[in-house]
Parts: structure tokens; sequence; C-alpha cells
């Protein structure tokens, strides 16, 4: 069985080499691999900054630092799972709705396959087109959201698909369950008390920064995980959860957000759910400083892609303890 994985930079320098997601191989494979990273550089939807459809590319470059053992999880990614970076979704600039076609139709062969896609953004109008491929495989997903925004705003300019709508668009559409989803991180002026208030009417658990602060770190945890329980889960991560002291490239930035250890403690602090499948989204490379969003984009991904490895050692776990029970 073939298993994919980064080029070992100790035999070949990390600088060389054309630039795929942590040194993974570019191929468009649904054979014999657990998860694939693929890039959806569309930015048309953007409200205010755009230029997130260099993301993809831009991250991929930092990304040739990753190295496979995770010390924080305590696990080598790639002894139990396989993955490629399978190249970028063509988009359509200008049209969302071809372009959430395409997003549908270059998913859905890798959802049936029971991979995990770590989808780059792009604005996060293409999480809309992402879970309506979720649907089609696994019904209503949860969604954890990380994110300074809620994205349930009705429209902009009387346009229901931007990048502040997507949410708000796969509730209407049933694709995600919202009684067993969560947002976290919300914060900024805003028009009124009532845009909070909507992504709750809507059926969201809304954990804005201010009380992300004040219960901390473990009980933003316990909430998480007590709403989604076991069932297949979506997590979308716009970098602008994070502050953009941290991340500063990107469309719509909220100052008094989590520093970078907390960004990628919160991705850790998910292990034991059921996550079928990621993007992170909001990457603006124009208005990067010195890569600094390029590096924390880029492992955040990594921490996304140490789950699938957790994932897949906990069901080869399982699997053993039922074979021993057998004998
Ligand atoms: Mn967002
Ligand atoms: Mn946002």
């Amino acid at each position: 069985m073939t298993n994919y994985q980064p080029k070992d930079s100790s035999k070949s320098p990390r600088f060389c080499g054309i630039r795929t997601f942590m040194r993974l191989e570019q191929i468009k494979t649904t054979d014999h691999v657990d998860f694939v990273v693929v890039g959806v550089p569309f930015d048309t939807a953007a409200s205010n900054r755009t230029g997130q459809r260099y993301a993809p590319q831009h991250i991929r470059n930092f990304s040739v630092l990753l190295r496979p053992y995770n010390p924080d999880m305590d696990i080598n990614v790639f002894d139990y799972c396989s993955g490629v970076d399978y190249g970028d979704i063509d988009v359509i600039p200008g049209n969302i709705h071809r372009t959430y076609d395409n997003i549908v139709a270059e998913l859905t062969p890798i959802l049936d396959k029971g991979i995990v896609p770590i989808i780059i953004g792009g604005d996060h109008s293409i999480s809309l087109g992402n879970l309506r491929a979720f649907h089609k495989k696994y019904g209503a997903v949860s969604l954890v959201h990380f994110d300074s925004h809620s994205d349930t705003w009705n429209d902009y300019y009387g346009e229901r698909y931007m990048h502040g709508t997507p949410f708000r668009r796969a509730v209407e559409e049933g694709l995600i369950d919202p009684r067993h989803s969560i947002q976290i991180g919300l914060r900024g002026p805003l028009y009124s008390a009532q845009d909070y208030e909507d992504a709750r009417e809507l059926g969201f658990e809304v954990v804005p920064m201010k009380e992300v602060r004040k219960i901390g770190f473990d009980q933003v945890m316990k909430r998480i995980h007590e709403r989604v329980e076991n069932r297949p889960v979506f997590v979308s991560y716009d970098i602008d959860f994070v502050d953009p002291a941290y991340a500063p490239g990107t469309g719509t930035p909220e100052v008094g957000g989590p520093t970078s250890f907390e960004a990628l403690e919160y991705v850790r602090g998910l292990d034991g759910l059921n996550i079928v499948g990621f993007d992170l989204v909001e990457v603006l490379p124009t208005y990067d400083a010195n890569e600094i969003t390029a590096v924390l984009a880029s492992s955040v991904i990594y921490e996304m892609i140490t789950l699938t490895a957790l994932k897949k050692r906990r069901e080869l776990q399982q699997k053993a303890e039922v074979l021993n029970q057998q004998q």
C-alpha cells in the first residue's frame, strides 16, 4: 500500500523543489490517502479587502518547514496516515454559484471514500460550498466555527452569497445542525446587539471572545465537546479568530483575540471529536508581514492533520481491542 508522506528534509533540503503543502506529493488521487490538502482560491465574495485567492500558495510556501513528529500531541503523524497535496479546485472568479458547483463536484469523490479534506480558502464564502458537499455524504453535520465574526448576516447590498453570510445560508439549506454547532471568538464593533442574537436565534451556541477569556480554555473546550458529542463535525477556522498581532494578513481584522499559542491549542483541544473535514479561510497574503500569518496558518493546518492522525490511531486501537476480545 502506498503511504504518501512528506519529502525527507534531512535528505532533500527544504528549500529545494516546487512548493506543496508540507512537501507532500502533489497528486490528485483518492487512493491510499487518509487526508488531502486542497486549495479553493476564491475571493470575490469578500466585503472589504480582497486577495485571499493567493492564500493557498502563500501558506504552502511557508509550510515546507513542518516536520512529521508533533511533540505536543506525541504522535508521528505519518505513522498513522497518508496524505497528498490535491492542488487547487478551479474557481470561477466573480461567479460564486458556478464556484460552489465546482467545489461540490471536486469534494464529492474525496468524501465518498471517507477521506478528510483540509480545505484552504479563499474567503469565508467557500464554506457554504464545502458544507453542501459534506451534507451529501454525512447529512446535516455539526459545525465548530472559530471566527471573530458570526458570518450569519442575511445579505450585503442585497447579495445573499458573501463571506459574511455562509452559515445563515447553511442553516437555511439544512446543511448543518445548529443545535449541535458552536461559534467561538466573536468580537469587535457591530451594527447592533441583534447581530449576536441573530446567530443564537438560528440555533447556534455563541461564545464571544470576552466570555472565552472569562471562562478559560478548559471550559470552552468542554462546551464544544458537550455541544458536538460524537456527531460528524466540520471545523471552520477563519484566521481572523486570531489577534491581528499574530495574524495580520487578513481582510477584516479584529483586535483583542487569541495569541498564536492559544490559536493552536484550540485546535489541539478538539481531539476526540469525530471530525470529517476542515477549512481554513481568510488569509490575505498582500497584508501579511514577514509571513507571520503564513507561519500560523500552516501550523494550524498541521494541527488539523495531527487530529486526523490521532483519529486514525484511535480507530486502529479500537479495532485491535475488538480482535483481542474475539480471541
Ligand atoms: Mn469568517
Ligand atoms: Mn471573520
